[in-house]
């Protein structure tokens, strides 16, 4: 990635959704490396760090539920419903 493109002024977190700097920004490994994800691209989203920080190596299951807690206080379920949809088809996808 060099220069600074239209899109990159939009990126938005996979799991927060807020809009992330080039310099905030970190590629989560939706299925952590050290539990079997590989580095294909379907494996990685955009990620703040603070998201990335806190879901370490969750399994993406496990992740969901930090997730639906925390959208429980929110209202914002549109964006849980999205980030679902996303895992779901990046493990069937890994064939998890
Ligand atoms: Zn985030």
């Amino acid at each position: 990635m060099s220069g600074l493109s239209f899109s990159d002024l939009f990126i938005r977190c996979s799991y927060c959704a807020k809009p992330i700097s080039k310099f905030q920004r970190t590629i989560d490994h939706v299925i952590p490396v050290s539990k079997g994800g590989t580095e294909d691209v379907n494996n990685k989203v955009w990620s703040c760090r603070s998201c990335n920080q806190k879901k370490k190596d969750l399994l993406p299951r496990e992740w969901l539920q930090v997730l639906e807690e925390e959208y429980s206080k929110t209202k914002h379920k549109n964006q849980l419903d999205k980030i679902k949809k996303q895992i779901n088809s990046i493990l069937k996808y890994a064939g998890k």
